[in-house]
């Protein structure tokens, strides 16, 4: 049985990104006669507040894309996370790290261009285990590894070049964004991840964390992003590019359905439809891999 699911942050409204990576999901799930699902990411403290999530559901729904579990939230998770802390430290695959944001921003080379990632030099990794009060990070096993991408195809990546040890415990209690979708993805028996191009290269990262954690590995999809029409970042453009904002301008839930149809290459013109018409017509090959522009009438 496939299970997928859309794992937003509720730190504001879901952009038309969001909602082409929800649709997907859903989608994908669909197809092959699957169950989907929703969860918070609302590890990822001050930012997530729960009126974010709650609208993000509506407009969820709006669409006609519902969860069929409860909806988890992670802030509600501590104890499993604290659970797979015990273990990999068990598995003696956790270091303490004392590094600063400040020592790291000294230290590290230029972001990784296509993934915006800064991978951490993994400084503290051989440093003793001193007091209790150390964030603490996941031992990588050296070198590349293979993974398949249901839409970029097969993949190869070295993990130690794109994040480095990954942060699961914070130094302020908080568990950290690595662990939080590993833990949950095994627990809610995920079979399939699709997400944003922006987080393909965590993608090794979060499979050897599994492999830890002994959680099967999903397949995994990862779609181009939105943009503006221009082709640059939606950046601050994106807040008004939510449902509820388009629909105050005129634009129907089922013409951005439609849009989002022919952007994820289930229909050849774009036209008002449901989510429902879209099911039988969408397969993973059909999807375009780069980024997509918005509608200039759209921005
Ligand atoms: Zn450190």
């Amino acid at each position: 049985m496939i299970i997928g699911r859309f794992a937003p942050s509720p730190t504001g409204i879901l952009h038309l990104g969001n909602l082409r990576t929800a649709l997907a999901s859903w989608l994908s799930a669909r197809s092959k006669g699957g169950r989907w699902i929703i969860r918070m990411e609302d590890v990822d403290g001050p930012r997530c507040r729960r009126e974010f999530g709650e609208q993000q559901l509506k407009d969820l729904a709006a669409m006609g894309m519902e969860s069929d579990s409860p909806v988890i939230w992670q802030s509600d998770r501590g104890d499993a996370y604290r659970e797979a802390i015990h273990t990999l430290h068990g598995l003696n695959r956790l270091y303490p790290c004392h590094c600063t944001r400040k020592d790291l921003q000294k230290l590290s080379s230029a972001p990784h261009e296509e993934d915006g990632l800064r991978p951490y030099p993994n400084l503290c990794r051989h440093r003793p285990w001193e007091g209790l009060e150390a964030a603490l990070r996941f031992r990588l096993t050296d070198g590349a590894m293979d993974w398949a991408d249901l839409a970029l195809g097969p993949q190869y990546d070295d993990p130690s070049t794109l994040t480095g040890d990954p942060l699961l415990f914070r130094r302020d209690g908080m568990f950290a964004y690595h662990l939080a979708v590993v833990v949950d993805d095994g627990f809610q028996g995920v079979t399939e991840i699709v997400r944003g191009m922006d987080l393909r290269g965590v993608t090794a990262t979060q499979i050897q964390l599994q492999e830890a954690l002994s959680v099967p590995r999903p397949a995994y999809a990862h779609l181009g992003l939105v943009t503006a029409p221009d082709g640059c970042r939606l950046g601050k453009r994106a807040g008004a590019l939510g449902l509820e904002a388009l629909r105050q301008r005129g634009i129907g839930t089922d013409e951005i359905i439609g849009w989002l149809g022919r952007s994820l290459g289930c229909i050849d013109h774009i036209e008002p439809c449901t989510i429902n018409e879209l099911t039988q017509h969408f397969q993973w090959s059909k999807v375009p891999i780069g980024k997509v522009a918005l509608p200039e009438s759209w921005s």
